[in-house]
């Protein structure tokens, strides 16, 4: 997708603060962070949002909670506790429509969002 930021920022065309990368997927610092910890955790190949997600896409759906689930650790909030959130359509906030993961942590949550 040549106007996709994230396309960009995974090309590396759009500058990022990296904090972990594989095959399929690139995660980086969020740029307005919502909590003290927040990284954003998307997949290299393009789709919008979880609409477009198909039966294809079980492994790397999969790979990216478990990639959240390691970066938590690593960035030593595991414990404490954290969220990952999708948000999937404009209704449910979503303004960047390439599929990404927020996680987030650094903060006591109370609320559902
Ligand atoms: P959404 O609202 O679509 O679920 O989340 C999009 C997220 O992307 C927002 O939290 C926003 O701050 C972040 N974001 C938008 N543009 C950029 C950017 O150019 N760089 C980074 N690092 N984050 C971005
Ligand atoms: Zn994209």
């Amino acid at each position: 997708m040549n106007d996709c930021i994230f396309c960009k920022i995974v090309k590396g065309e759009i500058p990022s603060k990296k904090v972990y990368e594989d095959e399929l997927v690139y995660a980086f610092y969020d740029i307005a962070p919502a909590a003290p910890v927040h990284v954003l955790i998307v997949p290299k190949e393009h789709l919008s949002g979880m609409n477009e997600a198909e039966e294809k896409h079980e492994k790397l759906l999969g790979h990216i909670l478990l990639t959240a689930q390691k970066l938590a650790k690593t960035l030593g909030v595991a414990e404490d506790g954290y969220r990952i959130i999708n948000n999937c359509g404009e209704k449910a906030g979503q303004t960047v429509f390439h599929m990404h993961f927020h996680l987030l942590a650094g903060a006591q949550f109370t609320n559902l969002v």
